[in-house]
């Protein structure tokens, strides 16, 4: 029996209740012969609920002390877990990300991991005890200073930790059984996955799957570290995320053409309007948004009109940036040359996932004719191998991601999907 990583949502351990399930739970895990590493998110919203009070106190809260107060959240969790296991008799440590060796780069509020030095936990493991960590933070190599992952980042420390302790899998606990071809809270009809590839399902996180992080299944295919996806709730099998499909019985379950439509509500989109048409000036543009730390999504440029010599340029991106962006832009209008910006937040995004696009050409058109026929105005396209986005108004999303779900045959003909808990914040 090798060692397991388990990682518990903030749904998992939204109150008391929900720790001292989870806490029977690891111990049934090392009952049956693991060493077990929970790694622990905040409980419930309490996240959300920190980063209210930081802006009823400082509109832009100092990063620094941003992820100061935000850590918390993940400690309360760690602590009460640790309690909760040893009431059961069975001897527990919780240990803060730092602790935990997680090494990040100084980018507070959004920081990498550089490196995983879990020394502490390998010696507390080795001494019986189940080791507990709180998930979304780390330490600064340079600055010394406490760090947080980017929002969901629990994921990323669990998947990290997987690696760095040479795990047997990496079960990512959450409030629904596993992934599913659609949001469940959204597609009723949604059916889940048994499995799927590490490439599909890093283009549904991107796309805003938010079940998994991105940058989670990111390193989780570096290093090639498998992830079984479930219920905390339920105990059913659930999803597995890998390189290689699993057998099912005596079958290999194959890799399905279309894995899923994911959707997107949290972006905005910013059009920088009247920029001179001449080389270099998109150049300046997302330097200077590059400079900010902003990640952008999607890109476009409309065609210039001839008769003024000036274009707009239009891009997304997560709407926590949008006023970085639209502040640093404006500290250099004179640099870039233009007339305005705007700023929409009222967008979404919807997409769709699946490797056998690329062999079954008659893909985006169908995609189109079903957005269409559900009346839906597609404003914005953008492209990969495997997956097609539209951005559309933010309240066409729902009715969208339905329609697309029923026109690719994925509505499951039998259960409905269930949440277990969460409130979808
Ligand atoms: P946790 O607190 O456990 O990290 P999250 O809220 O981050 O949970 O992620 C689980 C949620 O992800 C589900 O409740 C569901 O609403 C949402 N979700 C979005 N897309 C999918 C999908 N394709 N399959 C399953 N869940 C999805
Ligand atoms: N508690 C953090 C968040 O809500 C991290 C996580 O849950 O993964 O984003
Ligand atoms: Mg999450």
């Amino acid at each position: 029996m090798g060692l397991v990583v388990q990682k518990y949502g903030g749904s998992s351990v939204a109150d008391a209740e929900g720790i001292k399930r989870v806490a029977k739970r690891i111990v049934e895990a090392k009952k049956n012969g693991h060493q077990v590493v929970a790694v622990v998110s905040a409980m419930g919203d309490t996240t959300d609920e920190l980063i209210d009070l930081a802006e009823q106190v400082s509109p832009i809260p100092a990063g620094r002390e941003l992820d100061m107060l935000l850590t918390a959240g993940e400690r309360i969790s760690m602590a009460l877990l640790a309690m909760a296991i040893k009431n059961l008799g069975h001897s527990a440590q919780s240990f803060t990300g730092s602790q935990a060796g997680v090494i990040t780069d100084s980018v507070h509020n959004k920081a990498r991991i550089i490196d995983v030095t879990p020394g502490r936990i390998r010696d507390s493991l080795d001494e019986g005890n189940i080791a507990i960590v709180a998930g979304f933070q780390g330490v600064s190599q340079d600055t010394k200073d406490i760090t947080t992952l980017g929002r969901g980042g629990s994921d990323t420390t669990a998947v990290a930790l997987a690696a760095a302790l040479d795990a047997e899998v990496c079960e990512i606990y959450t409030d629904v059984d596993g992934v599913f071809t659609a949001d469940p809270r959204v597609v009723k009809k949604a059916r889940k996955i048994d499995w799927i590839s590490f490439e599909d399902m890093l283009e549904l996180a991107s796309s805003g799957s938010k079940v998994l992080l991105h940058r989670c299944v990111e390193y989780a295919r570096r290093y090639n570290i498998p992830i079984h996806v479930r219920s905390s709730f339920s105990g059913l099998p659930g999803t597995w995320v890998s390189s290689e499909s699993i057998e099912q019985g005596d079958k290999q379950v194959e890799q399905a053409i279309i894995s899923g439509v994911a959707h997107d509500t949290s972006e905005a989109k910013v059009t920088v309007v009247g920029v001179p048409d001449k080389p270099g000036e998109a150049a300046t543009i997302f330097r200077t948004i590059a400079d900010a730390q902003i990640n952008l999504d999607m890109i476009v440029q409309n065609v210039s009109a001839a008769s003024t010599g000036l274009t707009d340029i239009s891009f997304t991106l997560p709407k926590s940036e949008g006023r970085k962006a639209l502040d640093a832009l404006e500290k250099n209008k004179a640099g870039i040359g233009f007339d305005s910006l705007r700023y929409d937040d009222q967008i979404g995004k919807i997409s769709l996932v699946g490797a056998g696009m690329k062999t079954n050409p008659g893909v985006t058109a169908d995609f189109f004719k079903a957005l269409s026929d559900a009346g839906v105005n597609i404003e914005l396209i953008s492209t990969s191998e495997i997956r097609i986005s539209v951005v559309t108004r933010a309240d066409d999303v729902p009715e969208a991601v339905r329609a697309v779900h029923t026109a690719f045959g994925l509505d499951s003909d039998s259960d409905e999907a269930v949440v277990y808990g969460g409130t979808g914040r």
